[in-house]
Order: C-alpha cells, then sequence, then structure tokens
C-alpha cells in the first residue's frame, strides 16, 4: 500500500507543476527512482493508471528511471555501486550506504500545449 499514498503525492506535485503551464495533454511523466527507495516500479505503475483518472494526467505514460545504490568507502574515498557483500571493489574495505539510491523525484513531464510542436 506504500505506492499508493507514493503515487498520490507524485500525482499532487504533477498537478501543481502543470497548473503553470495548463498543458492540452500531458504526453509522459518521468520519474527517477532510487533502489533503496522502497519504491516498486510494477506497484507505481499500477496506482498511476488508477489515480490518474479524472485528471490531467490521465491516460499519460509514466516513464521510470532507476538509479543503483551507491556505497562509500572510507578507507580509499571512493564511490561505488553496491555490490552484494558491501565490500569495496578497490580496497575490500566495507562500504556504507549514501543518499545514492534512495531517490524519488519527477524529472521531467512531457507536454503536448497543442500548438503542433
Ligand atoms: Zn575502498
Amino acid at each position: 500500500m506504500h505506492e499508493y499514498y507514493v503515487t498520490q503525492q507524485l500525482i499532487k506535485i504533477a498537478e501543481d507543476e502543470l497548473k503553470e503551464i495548463k498543458p492540452k495533454k500531458v504526453l509522459s511523466i518521468k520519474v527517477v527512482v532510487g533502489e533503496l527507495s522502497g519504491i516498486i516500479d510494477e506497484s507505481l505503475k499500477f496506482y498511476f493508471d488508477i489515480l490518474t483518472k479524472g485528471t490531467i494526467l490521465e491516460g499519460s505514460k509514466l516513464e521510470i528511471v532507476q538509479k543503483k545504490a551507491l556505497l562509500f568507502c572510507n578507507s580509499c574515498q571512493s564511490l561505488f555501486e553496491r555490490t552484494k557483500d558491501f565490500l569495496c571493489p578497490k580496497c575490500k574495505s566495507l562500504g556504507k550506504l549514501t543518499e545514492h539510491g534512495r531517490e524519488f523525484y519527477i524529472e521531467s513531464i512531457e507536454v503536448d500545449d497543442g500548438d503542433g510542436n
């Protein structure tokens, strides 16, 4: 059910953004989702279709850009993509989680403003 509320928030933010532009139609909305955000893409898509009914976003395509989690190694000060054992590929020290991978935000919204371009 987590995604239900998350999707509601997402739609609210998008609607606020679109208030200014007043597009004829919304074509697609691109959302960045980190792998540690706890958000499941399929659920997000599922609720998006349901919750956008009757809104300006109805019929638009939800594009999800996945971001990998990055770990930080204190020993050699490097950022690396999460490994299974959390070990730094360079020096084999234990890395720690960073903010990379917890993303959840709207990157862009593609609209049709009706002038044919
Ligand atoms: Zn290292």
